[in-house]
């Protein structure tokens, strides 16, 4: 074959392929199309997963008739004029991609019109060629349907996953927008059901409630820090709400939302020992930065950014996270659920259950739909969803549901941030208050204050105690040694001795005296004086296998945080009675510690029950 130029629709297909992978890359570049527009309120409607639809349907600025075409046309943006542009930009669009990519592998049909003019435009394209375009009426903005992706690119089509499984990745994206735009109004409907919708409030609370649902919501802690020229807000979740993945990390930069190690990292760095191991928090976070300091175009999808300076981004993260939940009170509260209690409406749903649904839906609805696209008479709104009446009657419903829980949630949420506003249980101010009324099963003790029910956990307030002693000794030096005679021999793989050789002075200056005996054998001649007799070899061996999981630098203080740890479990068991007198000398040493909140291993220390959940209980109150 000779050398030749490849026509525009080989190259348009080609490109597409960087931008469009599966409907949820559809769906993400044509919402923020619509939020780059102005809009206001977006509804998303799919069909099979986006697999035959995808509509999205927006009330923002629409495209003047006369741009229409160029829209469609590879590299055409109203974003950018110049590469100098590209430094500043504040649109979620400028590469001028998304809809040539998108009418390369798709039916694509636009009806558009502009708040300026009289009537609007339709226009088809499939497969990159023109179909149609014509005059029509339509309301103020913009809805782009793209229909049966991949139909003429077998080879694409095949790599598509079942119609649950790409629609559950829609789902997932419409979430995120949602979450990070709560000031617009954004609808998710699926095979005509809907799935979310947002109120577009710009009350991020609003949306944490709408998607994450109840548990979530209520256990919030607000944010809001600047430094470095960066600003963070939002919210963390308590750590009580934790996940088994980053799942429910979610964070934006400048209105993006993103992935990012090192933004991962700081907030969890900032959690640091509230979370059980292997655990993660939730938090949604918006980051403002100076969009110069902030490289977007580093990936089609443009889901990475790359920062300027990192270190500032991580330092602004974690001090607040860090700041926030050394103020709160962090004490969970405990909900008392009646035996077959069901779910509230506004609560996520288990997500095997969401799955099978899901599937049942698609089973329902096979044959896929090719309906005209009916055009609104006028008046109209923005967004009239599939199968009209059957959907509008549902949402009626869930509307009504969805209000009574949301009063019933304000309702505490109020009462709760007037709770964080007064005095919290570990302020100094409020010990005196603290009245404990007794012990129960040897290990919990019962207090009263301001109006809840507080239980504590012995075995771990007494574990929290001495690990904060211990540390506090440590990194004051005031460990001495104990000599042991004879010393522990010690035998060691190759790669343990080399670590204990390159940190013998991190070893020596928390008390031990550690020599060499020979090839790869050790004689420990003295030990932490405060190291309890019995685990004084098992521990050493357990720190030194630890040691080679981490970093140089942070040895000297994971010798600390080890040592201290795990001598604490030496502490109290639960089931052991504590005197009136221990206890209340137990509560005086928490209430004097940093983070009380958490043992060392991430368990609680304190639980909450108020008031009213236990007169909810006996039914004075409903
Ligand atoms: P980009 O978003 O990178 O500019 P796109 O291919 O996504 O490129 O869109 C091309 C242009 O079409 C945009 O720059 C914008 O002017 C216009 N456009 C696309 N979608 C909409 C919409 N929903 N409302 C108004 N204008 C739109
Ligand atoms: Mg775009």
């Amino acid at each position: 074959m000779s050398i030749h130029i490849l026509d525009s629709s080989t190259i348009n297909k080609i490109a597409a392929g960087e931008v469009i992978e599966r409907p949820a890359s559809i769906v993400k570049e044509l919402v923020e199309n619509s939020i780059d527009a102005g809009a206001s309120s977006v509804t998303v409607e799919i069909r099979d997963g986006g697999i035959s639809l995808i509509r999205v349907t927006d009330n923002g600025s629409g495209i003047p008739a006369e741009e229409v075409r160029s829209a469609f046309l590879r590299h055409a943006t109203s974003k950018i004029e110049s590469a100098e542009d590209l430094a500043g930009v504040r649109s979620l669009g400028f590469r001028g991609e998304a809809l040539s990519s998108i009418a390369a592998v798709c039916r694509t049909e636009i009806i558009t019109k502009t708040r300026e003019a009289l009537t609007g435009v339709r226009y088809v394209i499939e497969g990159g060629e023109e179909r149609s375009f014509e005059e029509i009426g339509a309301p103020d903005g913009t809805t782009m349907i793209a229909r049966d992706i991949f139909y003429h690119i077998p080879v694409r089509r095949k790599f598509l996953k079942s119609a649950a499984a790409e629609g559950a990745h829609v789902a997932e994206f419409a979430e995120e927008i949602a979450l990070a735009h709560p000031e617009i109004a954004i609808r998710f409907l699926w095979n005509g059901k809907s799935r979310f919708g947002t109120s577009g409030s710009g009350n991020p609370r609003d949306v944490i409630y709408q998607i994450c649902g109840r548990e979530i919501a209520m256990n919030l802690i607000p944010v809001k820090f600047s430094d470095g020229g960066i600003h963070v807000e939002g919210f963390l979740g308590k750590p009580e709400i934790s996940h088994g993945s980053r799942a429910m990390e979610h964070y934006c930069v400048n209105g993006r939302y993103i992935r990012s190690p090192l933004i991962s990292k700081a907030i969890e760095e900032g959690y640091g020992n509230r979370m059980m191991q292997h655990s993660f928090p939730f938090v949604l976070l918006y980051l403002t930065a100076d969009p110069e300091a902030v490289d977007v175009n580093v990936h089609p999808t443009k889901r990475e950014v790359r920062f300027s300076d990192p270190q500032a981004v991580y330092e602004a993260v974690k001090r607040t996270v860090e700041g926030a939940l050394g103020e709160s009170d962090l004490i969970r509260t405990v909900h008392l659920k009646e035996p077959g209690q069901k779910q509230e409406p506004g609560q996520k749903k288990e997500s095997k259950q969401k799955q099978e649904s899901e599937k049942k839906q698609e089973s329902e609805q096979r044959n896929p739909v090719r309906e005209q696209t009916v055009l609104p008479s006028r008046p109209v709104r923005p967004a009239e969803p599939f199968e009209k009446v059957r959907a509008e009657e549902e949402n009626q419903r869930e509307r009504e549901q969805l209000r009574a829980v949301r009063k019933r949630a304000e309702y505490e949420l109020r009462e709760e941030s007037a709770g964080d506003r007064q005095l919290t249980f570990f302020s100094p101010e409020s010990r005196a208050h603290v009245r404990l009324a007794g012990e129960v099963f040897d290990t919990y003790w019962i207090a009263e204050w301001n109006g809840a029910l507080y239980i504590i956990d012995q075995h771990a307030a007494h574990e929290k105690v001495n690990y904060e002693h211990l540390t506090r000794q440590f990194r004051e030096q005031q460990v001495t040694s104990q000599q042991l005679m004879p010393p522990i021999i010690l035998t060691l793989s190759e790669r343990e001795a080399e670590l204990l050789r390159e940190n013998e002075d991190a070893f020596r200056s928390i008390g031990y005296e550690i020599e060499p005996f020979g090839g790869r054998t050790f004689a420990v001649r003295a030990v932490p004086d405060i190291l309890p007799s019995v685990m004084k070899e098992d521990l050493l061996k357990n720190m030194i296998g630890g040691l080679s999981e981490e970093a140089g630098a942070r040895i000297p203080e994971l010798l600390i945080e080890k040592t201290a740890s795990m001598s604490c479990k030496a502490a109290v068991k639960g089931n052991q009675h504590l005197s009136k007198e221990e206890a209340e000398k137990l509560l005086d040493e928490m209430f004097s510690l940093e983070n009380p909140y958490n043992c060392p291993h991430g368990r609680p220390t304190v639980i909450r029950i108020t008031r009213q959940e236990l007169e909810r209980r006996f039914r004075r109150i409903l």
